[in-house]
């Protein structure tokens, strides 16, 4: 007899922010957007107090540098939120929340052009981007966030010079640093003006419509590998799956995120003893996705992170393994060398795909997927 088919899973439609939380198997989901990147030892531990005292003391790190609260309940949303606000952590709105999508790149001084993004994004004529459309500074000497979903980048060229890169191309425009961040705009609402159907700017001009015109500076190629080490700023450890308790967060001091599901503790350069802390670059967790899966995820049909550490020593050198609760894949919406989906009937097998592609092989029990790596 054939398992029934898994519901296919639901599309939100948009991406939780802590103004707009978005329901899920253990509470409210509560995203906090830290201004350029960073938190300061106070937030840090105020995150975690209000995690403990209003959610369930679990807090994950997103693959977009965020920060989410888990387990908070619609009778605790107005209390968190204003303490968050206290904590000046919380936009002026939903609407501004929602755009100040910002990625920056973690090592060096934060650049001015951060916070000048955030105002600009902040002001009532922005463009109303889509929920997921996003921005990526990037201007330390090499690119480190190429592999970062953004739409709009500002990268070095190789001769140090600043440019503005629309997704998906492989040259972008030079600017002057007083003049980026309205180019910038001005390229979002190019974007806006142009999309037609697209949410992305890299599917819109992968279909063929021509970019704005002085596009034309070749980028540099990331040759950036993230991995858990000492940086001159601190301390670059793996957190796996992104995944910390509220009693761990609180130690972590001053904090830059990443979208790596690694923190860089600043001025720290031996890493504190703290339970799912990676600082070993060989660790195979960190070569190991793994959505929330069942049961805190109300779409996940089989817990996923119990099998991603059971796997872990099983796995090839040099293996890169992604486990989705569910064929949407969140977690990691790219392909990946082994796919494991969850589905009624043990998990499917996808090889260099996606969590939805057709696998390979089908109802496998953890003892089938060893085997099979
Ligand atoms: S991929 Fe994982 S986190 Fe995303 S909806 Fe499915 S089970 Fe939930």
């Amino acid at each position: 007899m054939t398992a029934p088919k898994p519901p296919a899973p639901e599309i939100k439609g948009y991406c939780p922010g802590a103004l707009r939380p978005m329901m899920s198997g253990d509470g409210l989901v509560v995203r906090i957007r830290p201004y350029n990147g960073r938190l300061n030892r106070m937030q840090t531990q105020g995150i975690a107090a209000l995690s403990e005292r209003y959610g369930n003391g679990v807090i994950d790190l997103s693959s977009r540098a965020n920060v989410q609260l888990r387990g908070v309940t619609p009778d605790t949303h107005a209390p968190l939120i204003d303490a968050l606000r206290d904590l000046s952590l919380i936009d002026p709105s939903e609407t501004v929340e929602s755009r100040r999508n910002i990625l920056v790149m973690p090592f060096g001084e934060t650049p001015v052009e951060a916070a000048a993004l955030t105002q600009a994004l902040g002001q009532p004529d922005a463009p109303a981007l889509p929920h997921k459309f996003g921005f990526a500074i990037d201007i330390g000497p090499e690119p480190v966030l190429q592999s970062a979903p953004a739409d709009i980048r500002l990268e070095r060229d190789a001769t140090g010079g600043l440019i503005l890169v629309a997704d998906g191309m492989h040259t972008g425009k030079p600017v002057k640093a007083q003049d980026s961040i309205q180019e910038a705009l001005a390229l979002a609402q190019w974007f806006m003006d142009t999309r037609g159907t697209h949410n992305r700017m890299a599917k819109l001009l992968g279909d063929g419509t021509p970019p704005p015109a002085g596009f034309t500076t070749v980028r540099q190629t990331q040759t950036y590998g993230p991995a858990p080490g000492p940086t001159s700023q601190g301390m670059l450890a793996g957190i796996a799956f992104g995944h910390v308790t509220a009693g761990a967060f609180s130690t972590l001091g001053d904090i830059r995120l990443t979208p790596w599901r690694m923190i860089l503790i600043e001025g720290v350069h031996t890493p504190p003893p703290l339970d799912g802390l990676i600082t070993d670059p060989a660790d195979p967790l960190l070569r190991i996705t793994a959505c929330t899966g069942a049961p805190a995820c109300t779409q996940g049909l089989a817990p996923t992170r119990p099998l991603a550490r059971a796997l872990a020593p099983h796995l090839k050198p040099g293996q890169t393994l992604h486990i989705s609760g569910c064929a949407k894949g969140c977690a990691h919406p790219k392909p990946a060398a082994v796919t494991l989906t969850a589905t009624n009937c043990g998990f499917d097998l996808v090889r260099n795909g996606r969590a939805g592609d057709t696998p390979r092989q089908t109802a496998l029990t953890s003892t089938d997927i060893i085997k099979a790596l």
